[in-house]
């Protein structure tokens, strides 16, 4: 079951966590292979490497989410990183965002498995959901979900002004972010910081892109679905 090597990963990222928690953690695990036998959710299917990849990133961000924030995972696929930030945080209200209705289903089986409070699921494109919920969000995350001027255009429309958008990118993002500058301008967000770190008991480097909402998204944001990835603003 490696519980106590899921117990040392998260002592690396300072987590602590009650054993209730950590045994959630554990059946979501047993959930999402389960489900990873019927529908498309993960390559990742050995338990070591779920704690790390899929667990142990999901919560890394958790330190730029204030407490009792209104959340929104856009694009959130098996439940990631929305379903293990919920687990270690109970005070956040979050909303898992997703154009595929199979993992909607799939998700709502793990959120009453799992018996977890104040948590949404949304089937649904980031593009249509955003008429009805401009502005409506205190943080706005992703993970591997787009390039960053289309993802500024799924995320930023949700945000409160003052609010946060955090983007988690893979390596090597520099060129990525130069180009998306004008979108994040654009749309009323500024870059505050972008933060490089190490997952656990692997060489990966992974960066966290936070983004400030300073102004309004202009109406005519986002676009029509699919224009945000067929056409990115340059
Ligand atoms: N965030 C998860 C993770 O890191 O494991 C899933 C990543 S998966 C590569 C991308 C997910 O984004 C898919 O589940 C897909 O259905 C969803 N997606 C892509 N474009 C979307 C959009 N415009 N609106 C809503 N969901 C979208």
């Amino acid at each position: 079951m490696n519980k106590e090597y899921l117990k040392e990963l998260l002592n690396q990222v300072n987590v602590e966590l009650s054993d209730e928690k950590i045994n959630k953690f554990i059946s979501f695990k047993d959930i999402l292979l389960e489900w990873s036998e019927k529908i498309n959710l993960t390559t990742i299917t050995e338990e070591k490497e779920i704690y790390k990849k899929h667990f142990v990133d999901s919560i890394i961000p958790s330190k730029y989410i204030k407490e009792n924030s209104k959340v929104l995972d856009v694009g959130t696929g098996a439940g990631f990183p929305g379903i293990p930030l919920k687990i270690t945080r109970e005070d956040i209200d979050i909303t898992l965002l997703d154009a595929v209705n199979k993992k909607i289903n799939y998700l709502n089986d793990v959120i009453k498995r799992l018996n977890l409070d104040k948590i949404q699921t949304v089937h649904s494109r980031a593009e249509d959901f955003a008429k009805e919920n401009r502005e409506k969000f205190d943080v706005v995350i992703s993970r591997a979900v787009a390039n960053m001027s289309t993802l500024s255009e799924y995320l930023l429309p949700f945000v409160k002004i003052g609010g946060t958008a955090i983007c988690m990118k893979g390596p090597n993002i520099d060129e990525e972010l130069n180009q998306a500058k004008k979108a994040i301008n654009i749309l009323g967000g500024k870059v505050q910081e972008v933060i490089e770190y190490t997952i656990p008991d692997t060489d990966l480097k992974y960066n966290l892109v936070i983004i400030k909402k300073e102004r309004n998204t202009p109406k005519q944001y986002p676009r029509k679905a699919g224009k945000p990835s067929s056409e990115p603003i340059k």
